[in-house]
C-alpha cells in the first residue's frame, strides 16, 4: 500500500521518523496508563506491518521494535524469511482453514481464533509439527455484521471445548471495535470485553488462562489502554504518517 518510494528522503530519514512515532505512540500508551492507575509495562505495542514493504518493517526493527503482526499468511512467511529472527509475528487477520497449513512456530500468537472450524485444523498441524499454538479468542464484542469474530454468546461453548484440542492454547481475548462507533461507544465495547472475561474466566475449563486483552487501533488505542488492554495493535500511526 505504501511504497518505500513514497517516503521523503532516504534510509536514514526513514528510520529517524520510524523511531519518532513509535516514541510518539509509547509515551501516549504511558500517558493512558498512568491515567488509569496502570502500570505502562503491562502493554505491549503490537505493531501491525501489513501491506508495509520490508525496508520499512526493517527500519522499525532498528528503531527498536521487535513485536510485529501481518494480516496474511503469505505475506507474513515471505517477510519471516527475510527480517532478522529476533522478529516476533503475531497474526491479526482472518485465518482461512486451508491456510492453516503454512504455519510454523515463527508465529508466535494468533489473535484472530474466530470460530470452531479452526480448532481441529490447528490441532492438526500442531500435532504434525509438535508445536502448541498461542491464540487469543476474537470476540464479535460490537455485535458488528460486518467484522469476524465469535459472537458472545458462543464464547462459553468455545471455551469448553478447547481441551479437546491440545495444541491449542488460549490466552486471552481480542475485539475490534465498530467502524464509526463514537469513542463512547468503542469505550462500552472495551470495558464490556474487559468485563465479560471475568465471568468467561470463572466459567472456563481449570487451568485457562485468559489474561491478554488485545483491543485497540490507531484511532482507540488510549481508551483501550484505559479499559485495561494488554496488547494494542497499531498499524497507520507508526509506518503511515512518516
Ligand atoms: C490493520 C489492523 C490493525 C491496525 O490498524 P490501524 O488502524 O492501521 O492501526 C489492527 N488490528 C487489526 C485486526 C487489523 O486488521
Amino acid at each position: 500500500m505504501f511504497g518505500v518510494e513514497q517516503y521523503s528522503s532516504g534510509r536514514c530519514c526513514i528510520i529517524m521518523d520510524i523511531k519518532h512515532n513509535f516514541e510518539s505512540v509509547r509515551q501516549r500508551i504511558t500517558e493512558a496508563a498512568l491515567r488509569a492507575g496502570r502500570d505502562p509495562r503491562d502493554i505491549k505495542l503490537l505493531a501491525v506491518s501489513k501491506y508495509q514493504p520490508l525496508e520499512v518493517i526493517a527500519a522499525a526493527y532498528q528503531a527498536g521494535q521487535t513485536l510485529f503482526a501481518e494480516s496474511r499468511v503469505q505475506e507474513w512467511q515471505e517477510k519471516a524469511r527475510q527480517l532478522p529472527s529476533a522478529c516476533a509475528w503475531h497474526f491479526v487477520g482472518r485465518l482461512q482453514t486451508n491456510k492453516v497449513k503454512y504455519l510454523d512456530d515463527r508465529m508466535s500468537v494468533l489473535h484472530s481464533l474466530d470460530r470452531f472450524e479452526l480448532l481441529p485444523e490447528l490441532e492438526k498441524h500442531g500435532q504434525r509439527l509438535g508445536h502448541i499454538w498461542t491464540a487469543l479468542l476474537q470476540v464479535n464484542i460490537a455485535e458488528d455484521p460486518a467484522k469476524a469474530g465469535l459472537p458472545v454468546a458462543d464464547v462459553q461453548d468455545f471455551l469448553a471445548v478447547l481441551p479437546d484440542y491440545p495444541h491449542v492454547r488460549v490466552r486471552g481475548l481480542m475485539t475490534i471495535g465498530r467502524l464509526g462507533a463514537t469513542p463512547l461507544e468503542t469505550r462500552g465495547f472495551f470495558r464490556a470485553l474487559h468485563q465479560r472475561r471475568a465471568i468467561w474466566q470463572s466459567q472456563a475449563p481449570p487451568g485457562m488462562d485468559l489474561s491478554e486483552l488485545s483491543m485497540g487501533m490507531s484511532d482507540d488505542f488510549e481508551i483501550a489502554v484505559e479499559e485495561g488492554a494488554t496488547i494494542v495493535r497499531i498499524g497507520r500511526r507508526v509506518f503511515a504518517e512518516l
